[in-house]
């Protein structure tokens, strides 16, 4: 006889997307169970690279501190042409200082990784099962079961909703139908990892992150806080790569034949380009490489997924928590599935093209817009911002400038204003008590509402309600007279309102994702408490009303 056990949340697979889920569900106080199928978390050499937008996740995920002591942080990309050995274009990640607490870029292996995260979560009883390998899944109405093989018995889960965070080949996707569309690429890639000095013994060191494009064979280096690590294209039907070869080529990339090399560890991954058809049956959702899997080139499939998690996460907390109805879970296939398309297109899809690229005279038009990149101001902005994945928005498409615009209308740069859907910038204002705050601090575990307007006017901002906190922030900070003190930002100079481009007698809804859920203006007192409402569905504060109905 099997045993039984009933969990809120039931994530299966704790890859860094499982992980990343629970963390996020924990800082929402949602009870989840994480299974593996594994007896431990994974070893194997994969994703190196941490973007700037998933340390701001780790960050609220109170992650990022071990992250930082042991990743190894720069702020500079290279792309080389390796025929001219001429670098191209320095992508910088300082643009975006003012942006985030983290303009720079980590690596560190995900195993490393992997274990910051599993360690974040460990004050929590038994957070990952191993060894629970999920069999069968169904669902009604009313909740999921799940049916998972141990090596003492089998066990059955009841559970109100499902992320499905079992990686590329996905049990629960198949179990469900959902098919993966687009394409699966003829060569594989190689990752090896070694003990090298290309800092002393390349001519000249190399950056820490640098994509070395090539017709024949292109390479990407990736510098690990103890290693190095290399990433090939296998062709097809290429010799089975081995050490020995791996060896001989990076003497070959570094024109150092007699280079010494201490051989680590070396894996070779099948790769694709493809994103689930639907990312939501019903009760169970599907995250990370459960749902798009991304050409390594670029570093984007776990990022991706970090995203997904803290997507999702605030979703289901607030379903379950009955602030908002269920409604509001279908926007998460909506907005995730159009940035997994797009960073595996646009970022990864078309950097692996522009590194191979065969014909001589796409080469030159190549290297001219990559050094047009280099100097322009704007594009280096906007390069930095959507490398990063600050730049990730939530917004209808709206028509991007021609390349001619980019090119040239950008020399004298002013960042665009932020609109419904972006990302809030992470400034810096003063808070309340007179202390430093960054915007992201602000949010907890609800929505916040950030009011442009001048105390001294003394604006009625009506008491908070659950789930919504009310700020207003300008350049004059408020005086105890005004009743506003407890709510009050000091925007030094107006600089974080004018990073916004918004106006005055505004406000600007955020939710806990730290994306922005609307614009308007402070008509009255409660017109971002309305705004809140309408965007949660919620028809009234009382929890009764708001959701258990539907649930
Ligand atoms: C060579 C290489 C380099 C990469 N570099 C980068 C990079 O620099 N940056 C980046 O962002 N991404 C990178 N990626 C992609 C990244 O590794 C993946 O996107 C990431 O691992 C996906 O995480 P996940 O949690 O969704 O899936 P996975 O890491 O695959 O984890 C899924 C987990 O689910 C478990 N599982 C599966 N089935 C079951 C079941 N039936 N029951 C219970 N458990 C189950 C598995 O054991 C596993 O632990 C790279 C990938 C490769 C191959």
């Amino acid at each position: 006889m099997g045993k039984m056990m009933s969990v809120s949340v039931a994530i299966v697979g704790a890859g860094p997307v499982g992980l990343a889920a629970g963390l996020e569900l924990a800082r929402f106080g949602v009870p989840f169970q994480i299974f593996e199928e594994d007896p431990r978390l994974s070893t194997k050499p994969k994703a190196g690279t941490i973007l700037p937008r998933s340390l701001e996740i780790f960050a609220q995920e109170g992650v990022l501190a071990g992250i930082l002591r042991e990743g190894l942080r720069f702020d500079e990309v290279h792309f080389v042409d390796r025929p001219r050995d001429q670098v191209l274009m320095r992508m910088l990640m300082s643009p975006m200082e003012e942006e985030t607490r983290y303009p720079f870029i980590v690596n560190l292996p995900q195993s490393d990784l992997e274990g910051f995260m599993y360690e974040g979560l460990v004050s929590r009883d038994d957070p990952v099962r191993f060894e629970h390998q999920l069999a069968r899944l169904s669902q009604d109405e009313d909740g999921c079961r799940l049916w998972f093989e141990t090596p003492d018995s089998a066990l059955e889960v009841h559970a109100r909703f499902v992320l499905a965070c079992d990686g590329g080949k996905s049990v629960i996707r198949h179990q469900l139908g959902i098919e993966m569309e687009g394409v699966t690429h003829p060569e594989r890639f190689l990752v090896a990892d070694f003990e090298v000095d290309l800092d002393r013994r390349n001519g000249r060191p190399l950056t820490y992150l640098s994509y070395i494009f090539d017709p024949e064979e292109w390479v990407i280096f990736v510098r690990q806080p103890r290693f190095w690590r290399f990433l090939i294209p296998v062709g097809p039907g290429a010799l089975e790569p081995t050490e020995a070869m791996v060896m001989e080529k990076v003497r070959r990339v570094v024109k150092n034949e007699s280079l010494p090399i201490s051989f680590l560890d070396m894996g070779v991954y099948q790769v694709h380009h493809r994103t689930a058809k639907s990312w939501q049956a019903g009760r169970v959702f599907l995250l990370g490489d459960a749902a798009h899997l991304i050409t390594p080139v670029g570093g984007l499939g776990m990022n991706t997924g970090i995203q997904d998690a803290n997507n999702l996460a605030w979703k289901i907390a607030f379903v379950l928590q009955y602030r908002a109805d269920r409604g509001l879970l279908t926007s998460y296939e909506s907005e995730r599935a159009p940035i997994a398309r797009l960073n595996a297109r646009n970022q990864a899809e078309r950097n692996r093209d522009v590194m191979r690229m065969k014909s001589p005279m796409k080469r030159v038009g190549r290297n001219l817009v990559l050094g047009w990149i280099d100097r322009a101001p704007g594009l280096k902005w906007q390069a930095a911002h959507a490398r990063s994945l600050l730049g990730t928005t939530y917004k209808p498409k709206t028509k991007s400038p021609s390349l001619f615009k980019q090119i040239f209308g950008v020399r004298h740069f002013v960042r665009p204003p932020v609109e419904v859907g972006d990302r809030m910038p992470d400034g810096e204002v003063f808070g309340p008590d007179g202390s430093h705050r960054y915007l992201h601090d602000l949010i907890q575990t609800g929505f916040v509402a950030i009011i442009l307007m001048d105390p001294r006017l003394r604006p009625a901002v009506d008491p908070d309600i659950p789930g919504l906190t009310q700020y207003v922030m300008h350049r004059f900070d408020a005086a105890f007279d005004t009743g506003l003190r407890e709510r009050a930002l000091f925007d030094r100079g107006g600089r974080i309102t004018a990073l916004f481009g918004a106006d005055q007698n505004q406000f600007i809804l955020v939710r806990p994702d730290a994306h922005v859920a609307a614009i308007g203006a402070f008509d009255d007192g409660s017109s971002a408490i309305r705004a809140y409402q309408a965007y949660i569905h919620q028809p009234s504060t009382t929890p009764s009303r708001a959701g258990r109905a539907v649930l």
